[in-house]
Protein backbone atom coordinates (compact mmCIF):
# COMPACT_ATOMS: atom_id res chain seq x y z
CA UNK A 1 0.00 0.00 0.00
CA UNK A 2 1.12 3.60 -0.64
CA UNK A 3 1.89 5.23 2.39
CA UNK A 4 2.08 9.51 3.48
CA UNK A 5 5.12 10.51 5.01
CA UNK A 6 5.48 13.33 7.70
CA UNK A 7 8.61 15.80 6.73
CA UNK A 8 9.83 16.48 10.53
CA UNK A 9 11.00 20.25 9.97
CA UNK A 10 8.03 21.30 8.19
CA UNK A 11 4.99 18.91 8.88
CA UNK A 12 4.63 18.82 5.35
CA UNK A 13 2.74 15.59 4.37
CA UNK A 14 4.11 13.73 1.07
CA UNK A 15 2.87 10.06 -0.25
CA UNK A 16 5.13 7.88 -1.28
CA UNK A 17 4.13 4.98 -4.17
CA UNK A 18 4.48 1.22 -3.16
CA UNK A 19 5.94 0.67 -6.40
CA UNK A 20 8.27 2.96 -7.58
CA UNK A 21 8.80 4.09 -11.07
CA UNK A 22 11.40 3.29 -13.25
CA UNK A 23 14.10 6.56 -14.76
CA UNK A 24 13.04 5.57 -18.02
CA UNK A 25 8.65 5.63 -17.44
CA UNK A 26 9.10 9.51 -16.85
CA UNK A 27 10.09 10.00 -19.87
CA UNK A 28 7.50 7.55 -21.98
CA UNK A 29 5.27 9.58 -22.60
CA UNK A 30 2.24 7.14 -22.51
CA UNK A 31 -1.19 8.83 -22.10
CA UNK A 32 -4.47 7.68 -21.67
CA UNK A 33 -5.48 9.11 -24.96
CA UNK A 34 -3.07 6.48 -26.87
CA UNK A 35 -4.64 4.70 -30.05
CA UNK A 36 -7.21 7.78 -29.82
CA UNK A 37 -9.21 6.16 -27.47
CA UNK A 38 -10.10 8.53 -23.90
CA UNK A 39 -11.21 6.39 -21.81
CA UNK A 40 -13.55 9.62 -20.01
CA UNK A 41 -15.28 9.86 -23.24
CA UNK A 42 -16.62 6.32 -23.05
CA UNK A 43 -19.95 5.06 -22.07
CA UNK A 44 -19.40 0.94 -22.95
CA UNK A 45 -18.96 -1.74 -20.64
CA UNK A 46 -15.84 -2.50 -19.56
CA UNK A 47 -15.73 2.01 -18.92
CA UNK A 48 -14.43 3.20 -15.58
CA UNK A 49 -16.71 2.40 -12.63
CA UNK A 50 -19.30 5.06 -12.21
CA UNK A 51 -19.01 6.40 -8.50
CA UNK A 52 -21.56 9.19 -9.23
CA UNK A 53 -23.71 10.90 -11.91
CA UNK A 54 -25.61 13.19 -13.07
CA UNK A 55 -27.93 12.48 -16.54
CA UNK A 56 -30.25 14.37 -18.62
CA UNK A 57 -34.25 13.00 -19.23
CA UNK A 58 -32.57 10.56 -21.48
CA UNK A 59 -30.49 9.12 -19.23
CA UNK A 60 -27.20 10.48 -21.13
CA UNK A 61 -24.50 11.09 -18.70
CA UNK A 62 -23.62 14.99 -18.40
CA UNK A 63 -21.32 14.83 -15.26
CA UNK A 64 -19.34 11.81 -14.03
CA UNK A 65 -17.22 10.77 -11.34
CA UNK A 66 -14.63 7.81 -11.54
CA UNK A 67 -12.11 5.99 -9.92
CA UNK A 68 -8.63 8.02 -10.80
CA UNK A 69 -6.76 5.72 -13.19
CA UNK A 70 -3.38 5.68 -10.90
CA UNK A 71 -4.54 6.22 -7.31
CA UNK A 72 -2.38 7.60 -4.92
CA UNK A 73 -4.97 6.98 -1.89
CA UNK A 74 -7.01 4.01 -1.55
CA UNK A 75 -10.34 3.48 0.66
CA UNK A 76 -9.33 -0.07 2.35
CA UNK A 77 -7.89 -0.43 5.43
CA UNK A 78 -7.00 1.26 7.91
CA UNK A 79 -4.58 4.15 8.90
CA UNK A 80 -2.14 2.14 9.86
CA UNK A 81 -0.35 5.15 12.17
CA UNK A 82 3.29 4.76 12.65
CA UNK A 83 6.26 6.10 14.26
CA UNK A 84 9.62 4.86 13.14
CA UNK A 85 12.28 6.72 15.00
CA UNK A 86 11.83 10.47 14.29
CA UNK A 87 9.68 9.72 11.56
CA UNK A 88 5.53 9.36 11.29
CA UNK A 89 3.89 7.69 8.30
CA UNK A 90 0.71 6.17 7.70
CA UNK A 91 -1.26 4.58 5.04
CA UNK A 92 -2.05 6.44 1.93
CA UNK A 93 -5.98 5.89 3.36
CA UNK A 94 -8.11 8.49 1.15
CA UNK A 95 -9.63 8.94 -2.59
CA UNK A 96 -8.87 10.08 -5.48
CA UNK A 97 -11.52 10.52 -8.06
CA UNK A 98 -12.10 12.40 -11.43
CA UNK A 99 -15.02 14.44 -12.32
CA UNK A 100 -15.43 14.75 -15.63
CA UNK A 101 -16.69 17.72 -16.39
CA UNK A 102 -18.99 16.90 -20.10
CA UNK A 103 -19.12 13.86 -22.32
CA UNK A 104 -17.53 15.89 -25.13
CA UNK A 105 -13.80 15.30 -25.08
CA UNK A 106 -12.64 18.94 -27.21
CA UNK A 107 -15.21 21.22 -25.05
CA UNK A 108 -12.83 23.77 -22.98
CA UNK A 109 -14.44 24.54 -19.22
CA UNK A 110 -15.19 27.38 -20.41
CA UNK A 111 -17.10 26.52 -22.87
CA UNK A 112 -19.44 24.12 -21.26
CA UNK A 113 -21.65 26.87 -20.57
CA UNK A 114 -23.36 27.36 -16.77
CA UNK A 115 -25.79 24.56 -16.77
CA UNK A 116 -23.03 22.01 -17.49
CA UNK A 117 -20.54 23.88 -14.88
CA UNK A 118 -23.86 23.88 -12.40
CA UNK A 119 -23.56 20.06 -12.60
CA UNK A 120 -19.57 20.09 -12.51
CA UNK A 121 -20.31 22.18 -9.12
CA UNK A 122 -22.90 19.99 -7.55
CA UNK A 123 -21.27 16.75 -8.39
CA UNK A 124 -18.26 18.05 -6.41
CA UNK A 125 -20.91 18.94 -3.42
CA UNK A 126 -22.52 15.59 -3.83
CA UNK A 127 -19.29 13.67 -3.27
CA UNK A 128 -18.39 16.14 -0.80
CA UNK A 129 -21.20 15.06 1.77
CA UNK A 130 -21.02 11.45 1.18
CA UNK A 131 -16.98 11.68 1.48
CA UNK A 132 -17.12 13.50 4.84
CA UNK A 133 -18.77 10.46 6.14
CA UNK A 134 -16.01 8.32 6.43
CA UNK A 135 -14.26 9.14 9.97
CA UNK A 136 -10.69 8.17 8.27
CA UNK A 137 -10.97 11.67 6.37
CA UNK A 138 -9.97 14.74 7.05
CA UNK A 139 -9.87 16.89 4.25
CA UNK A 140 -11.38 16.81 0.84
CA UNK A 141 -10.16 18.97 -2.05
CA UNK A 142 -11.66 19.77 -5.54
CA UNK A 143 -8.75 20.79 -7.70
CA UNK A 144 -8.26 20.62 -11.69
CA UNK A 145 -5.06 21.27 -14.08
CA UNK A 146 -6.19 22.70 -16.90
CA UNK A 147 -3.71 22.66 -20.11
CA UNK A 148 -0.29 20.70 -20.39
CA UNK A 149 2.04 22.99 -18.03
CA UNK A 150 -0.28 22.71 -14.83
CA UNK A 151 -0.40 19.05 -15.05
CA UNK A 152 -3.34 18.40 -17.36
CA UNK A 153 -2.34 15.14 -18.80
CA UNK A 154 -5.84 13.63 -19.93
CA UNK A 155 -6.99 16.05 -22.58
CA UNK A 156 -10.58 15.58 -21.82
CA UNK A 157 -12.07 18.50 -19.85
CA UNK A 158 -11.71 16.92 -16.03
CA UNK A 159 -11.38 17.95 -12.23
CA UNK A 160 -9.88 16.13 -9.34
CA UNK A 161 -11.36 15.23 -6.37
CA UNK A 162 -8.29 13.94 -3.69
CA UNK A 163 -9.52 12.96 -0.13
CA UNK A 164 -6.86 12.85 2.49
CA UNK A 165 -6.36 11.16 6.29
CA UNK A 166 -4.25 14.34 6.83
CA UNK A 167 -4.51 18.11 6.55
CA UNK A 168 -2.35 18.98 3.59
CA UNK A 169 0.19 22.04 4.76
CA UNK A 170 -0.93 24.41 2.67
CA UNK A 171 -4.33 24.11 3.51
CA UNK A 172 -3.59 23.82 7.28
CA UNK A 173 -1.05 27.29 7.05
CA UNK A 174 -4.32 29.01 6.00
CA UNK A 175 -6.67 27.06 8.79
CA UNK A 176 -3.75 28.49 11.39
CA UNK A 177 -3.43 32.24 9.86
CA UNK A 178 -7.19 32.18 9.98
CA UNK A 179 -7.63 31.24 13.89
CA UNK A 180 -4.97 33.41 14.70
CA UNK A 181 -6.23 36.11 13.18
CA UNK A 182 -9.76 35.33 15.00
CA UNK A 183 -7.95 35.22 18.12
CA UNK A 184 -7.06 39.16 17.94
CA UNK A 185 -10.03 40.60 16.60
CA UNK A 186 -13.11 38.23 16.55
CA UNK A 187 -13.52 38.54 13.09
CA UNK A 188 -13.45 36.37 10.01
CA UNK A 189 -9.96 37.06 8.05
CA UNK A 190 -11.67 36.47 4.93
CA UNK A 191 -14.64 38.75 5.56
CA UNK A 192 -12.30 41.51 6.31
CA UNK A 193 -10.40 41.28 3.49
CA UNK A 194 -13.59 41.03 1.50
CA UNK A 195 -14.67 44.36 3.01
CA UNK A 196 -11.79 45.96 1.91
CA UNK A 197 -11.45 44.80 -1.44
CA UNK A 198 -14.92 46.09 -1.59
CA UNK A 199 -13.84 49.32 -0.24
CA UNK A 200 -10.40 50.14 -2.45
CA UNK A 201 -11.74 48.25 -5.45
CA UNK A 202 -8.18 48.48 -7.29
CA UNK A 203 -8.40 44.66 -7.06
CA UNK A 204 -11.84 43.89 -7.75
CA UNK A 205 -12.73 42.15 -11.01
CA UNK A 206 -16.83 40.98 -10.56
CA UNK A 207 -18.83 41.21 -8.32
CA UNK A 208 -22.19 39.19 -8.44
CA UNK A 209 -24.88 38.54 -5.97
CA UNK A 210 -23.35 36.45 -3.61
CA UNK A 211 -19.65 36.38 -4.74
CA UNK A 212 -16.61 38.59 -5.15
CA UNK A 213 -13.67 38.36 -7.45
CA UNK A 214 -10.62 40.04 -7.28
CA UNK A 215 -6.62 39.38 -7.42
CA UNK A 216 -5.33 38.68 -4.37
CA UNK A 217 -2.89 41.77 -2.49
CA UNK A 218 -0.06 39.81 -2.25
CA UNK A 219 -0.72 37.02 -4.65
CA UNK A 220 1.79 34.92 -5.78
CA UNK A 221 0.93 34.51 -9.68
CA UNK A 222 0.51 37.04 -12.38
CA UNK A 223 -3.21 37.30 -12.73
CA UNK A 224 -4.14 34.92 -10.07
CA UNK A 225 -7.61 35.75 -8.78
CA UNK A 226 -9.65 34.49 -5.60
CA UNK A 227 -13.59 33.71 -5.94
CA UNK A 228 -14.87 34.25 -2.38
CA UNK A 229 -18.15 33.82 -1.07
CA UNK A 230 -20.00 36.75 0.43
CA UNK A 231 -22.16 34.83 2.93
CA UNK A 232 -19.54 33.71 5.83
CA UNK A 233 -19.23 30.20 5.93
CA UNK A 234 -16.29 27.93 6.51
CA UNK A 235 -17.23 24.75 4.49
CA UNK A 236 -18.48 24.05 1.29
CA UNK A 237 -20.50 21.45 2.37
CA UNK A 238 -22.90 24.24 3.30
CA UNK A 239 -23.50 26.20 -0.05
CA UNK A 240 -26.87 26.32 -1.11
CA UNK A 241 -28.28 25.80 -4.68
CA UNK A 242 -28.48 29.87 -5.48
CA UNK A 243 -25.19 30.00 -4.48
CA UNK A 244 -23.94 27.55 -6.99
CA UNK A 245 -25.88 28.81 -9.74
CA UNK A 246 -24.13 32.09 -9.62
CA UNK A 247 -20.65 30.28 -8.84
CA UNK A 248 -21.54 28.58 -12.26
CA UNK A 249 -22.01 32.29 -14.09
CA UNK A 250 -18.96 33.76 -12.10
CA UNK A 251 -16.32 30.86 -12.94
CA UNK A 252 -17.62 30.31 -16.79
CA UNK A 253 -16.92 34.25 -17.19
CA UNK A 254 -13.74 34.04 -15.45
CA UNK A 255 -12.84 31.36 -17.59
CA UNK A 256 -13.63 33.05 -20.97
CA UNK A 257 -12.33 36.42 -19.12
CA UNK A 258 -8.91 34.06 -19.06
CA UNK A 259 -8.83 32.52 -22.05
CA UNK A 260 -9.29 35.86 -23.66
CA UNK A 261 -6.97 37.94 -22.09
CA UNK A 262 -3.99 35.51 -22.11
CA UNK A 263 -4.77 33.73 -25.02
CA UNK A 264 -5.91 30.37 -23.50
CA UNK A 265 -3.25 30.07 -20.72
CA UNK A 266 -2.70 26.62 -18.32
CA UNK A 267 -4.01 27.08 -15.56
CA UNK A 268 -5.12 25.52 -11.83
CA UNK A 269 -7.56 25.95 -8.98
CA UNK A 270 -8.06 24.93 -5.69
CA UNK A 271 -11.26 24.56 -3.28
CA UNK A 272 -10.18 25.40 0.23
CA UNK A 273 -13.08 24.68 2.41
CA UNK A 274 -12.94 23.58 5.83
CA UNK A 275 -11.34 20.33 7.03
CA UNK A 276 -14.36 17.68 8.12
CA UNK A 277 -15.09 17.99 11.79
CA UNK A 278 -16.35 14.53 11.96
CA UNK A 279 -12.92 12.83 13.52
CA UNK A 280 -12.18 15.45 15.91
CA UNK A 281 -15.82 17.26 16.79
CA UNK A 282 -14.59 19.38 19.53
CA UNK A 283 -11.04 19.93 18.59
CA UNK A 284 -11.54 23.06 17.05
CA UNK A 285 -14.20 25.66 18.45
CA UNK A 286 -13.95 28.73 16.72
CA UNK A 287 -13.56 26.91 12.90
CA UNK A 288 -16.97 27.70 11.89
CA UNK A 289 -15.98 31.17 12.63
CA UNK A 290 -12.67 31.81 11.46
CA UNK A 291 -12.83 29.74 7.75
CA UNK A 292 -14.34 30.89 4.84
CA UNK A 293 -14.30 28.21 1.86
CA UNK A 294 -13.04 30.09 -1.27
CA UNK A 295 -11.91 29.34 -4.67
CA UNK A 296 -7.91 30.17 -5.78
CA UNK A 297 -7.28 30.26 -9.95
CA UNK A 298 -3.37 30.52 -10.98
CA UNK A 299 -2.71 31.17 -14.21
CA UNK A 300 0.77 29.06 -15.03
CA UNK A 301 2.21 31.82 -17.66
CA UNK A 302 5.38 32.16 -15.30
CA UNK A 303 7.23 29.15 -14.80
CA UNK A 304 8.74 28.72 -11.11
CA UNK A 305 12.21 29.11 -10.89
CA UNK A 306 15.05 28.03 -8.19
CA UNK A 307 14.25 31.46 -6.16
CA UNK A 308 10.68 30.55 -5.72
CA UNK A 309 11.47 26.79 -4.96
CA UNK A 310 14.40 27.55 -2.68
CA UNK A 311 12.50 30.91 -0.78
CA UNK A 312 8.52 30.38 -1.12
CA UNK A 313 9.15 34.28 -2.06
CA UNK A 314 7.17 35.36 -5.72
CA UNK A 315 7.43 37.59 -8.02
CA UNK A 316 4.53 39.30 -9.32
CA UNK A 317 5.67 40.55 -13.29
CA UNK A 318 2.16 42.48 -13.34
CA UNK A 319 0.78 43.85 -10.45
CA UNK A 320 -2.46 42.61 -8.66
CA UNK A 321 -4.10 46.04 -9.17
CA UNK A 322 -3.23 45.86 -13.29
CA UNK A 323 -3.87 41.94 -13.11
CA UNK A 324 -7.06 43.36 -11.88
CA UNK A 325 -8.09 45.96 -14.27
CA UNK A 326 -7.16 43.57 -17.47
CA UNK A 327 -9.49 41.05 -16.16
CA UNK A 328 -12.04 43.58 -15.42
CA UNK A 329 -11.66 45.08 -19.29
CA UNK A 330 -11.75 42.28 -21.24
CA UNK A 331 -14.88 40.97 -22.46
CA UNK A 332 -16.36 37.39 -22.03
CA UNK A 333 -18.18 37.45 -24.78
CA UNK A 334 -17.30 34.95 -28.30
ZN1 LIG B 1 -12.47 12.15 -24.03
ZN1 LIG C 1 -15.89 34.99 6.60
ZN1 LIG D 1 -6.97 29.14 0.00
Amino acid sequence: MNEIRREPLLGRWVAVLSESLKPEEYSSGAGPTEGGHCRLCGTEAGEPVEIYSVRDGSGNWLVKVVPAMVPVFTPEGDLGRKGIGIYDKMNAIGVNELLVESPRHDTPPEDIGPDQMFSVIAAFHARMLELEKDARIRHIMLHKNCGSPSGDTLGHPHSLITATPVIPKRVKEELDGAKLYFEYKERCIFCDIMREEERLKDRLVLETPHFLVFCPYAARFPFEFWVLPRRHNCSFRDVNEEEMRDLSETLSTMFKKLRRLLNDPPYNYVLHTAPSRIPRRNHWHTLGEDFHWHIEVMPRIKSIGSFELGSGMYTLTTSPEDAAKYLKEVSHGD
